[in-house]
């Protein structure tokens, strides 16, 4: 299973789908791409095979310069099209791999509070909470940032939002996260290798640090907030 996001000059979802190609080695029972264009998420998914995807795109691509795209081990949930990620909540979209523990009682919570889920998966209840704390009126910034510290588990995820085309937030506390630095462009993803066709030049996220990516820059914080210094380095995996 693996992660990517790229904010992106040209169309994302081939080049998604590439990095994906890369992290077929890590073992998947689906996949999916989600984009923006003109303000608006939309995503392609399909069980199986990459290939799935692919012809799926094919049939019905996807436009949009920004994107993330997954590779999905389920864990919760059966490895079906609408359990597989991305998923949307509102203008909210994840992907995410790894286990969000205390997902069950966040859950309760949420539903409580009226919440409607449209998958099983524990991955959900971080966009929902996103989602939720964005409607209180937080900028987006601080409403990730106070949903990563209730979070328990291993995970590495990403995040896009319909109304801010130009970020991707992604936060790890367990699996290896890379970001990439790019011209004009910033990538990230689960591994140097992903992300090889686009950059050499890369930072690995430590556990506890989230990123917020734009086209021109890249923050890394812990969960606090603090910056945090994650040298650049020369990737040596080979496009
Ligand atoms: N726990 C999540 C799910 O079942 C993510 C699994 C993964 O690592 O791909 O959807």
């Amino acid at each position: 299973c693996g992660i990517v996001g790229i904010v992106g000059r040209e169309p994302v979802a081939g080049r998604l789908v590439d990095a994906l190609k890369r992290l077929e080695y890590r073992g998947y029972d689906s996949a999916g791409v989600a984009t923006i264009d003109h303000g608006k998420l939309d995503r392609r998914r399909a069980e199986g095979k990459l290939f799935n995807l692919e012809k799926v795109l094919d049939q019905n691509p996807l436009s949009g310069k920004i994107g993330i795209a997954h590779t999905r081990w389920a864990t919760h949930g059966a490895p079906t099209e609408s359990n597989a990620h991305p998923h949307f909540v509102g203008n909210v979209a994840i992907v995410h791999n790894g286990i969000i523990e205390n997902f069950a009682e966040l859950k309760e919570e949420l539903i409580a509070g009226g919440a409607v889920f449209s998958s099983q998966t524990d991955t959900e209840v971080v966009a929902q909470l996103v989602a939720r704390e964005i409607a209180s009126g937080k900028p987006k910034r601080d409403a990730v940032q106070s949903v990563l510290k209730r979070l328990t588990g291993a995970y590495a995820l990403a995040l896009i939002f319909a109304d801010e085309p130009d970020t991707i937030m992604a936060a790890r506390s367990g699996p290896p996260l890379a970001v990439g630095y790019g011209k004009g462009e910033m990538y990230m993803g689960s591994d140097a290798i992903a992300l090889s066709p686009f950059t050499n030049e890369i930072s690995y996220l430590h556990d506890g640090d989230w990123a917020i990516l734009t086209a021109g820059k890249v923050e890394i914080m812990d969960f606090d907030g603090n910056p945090v210094e994650r040298p650049k380095q020369i990737s040596a995996a080979t496009a």
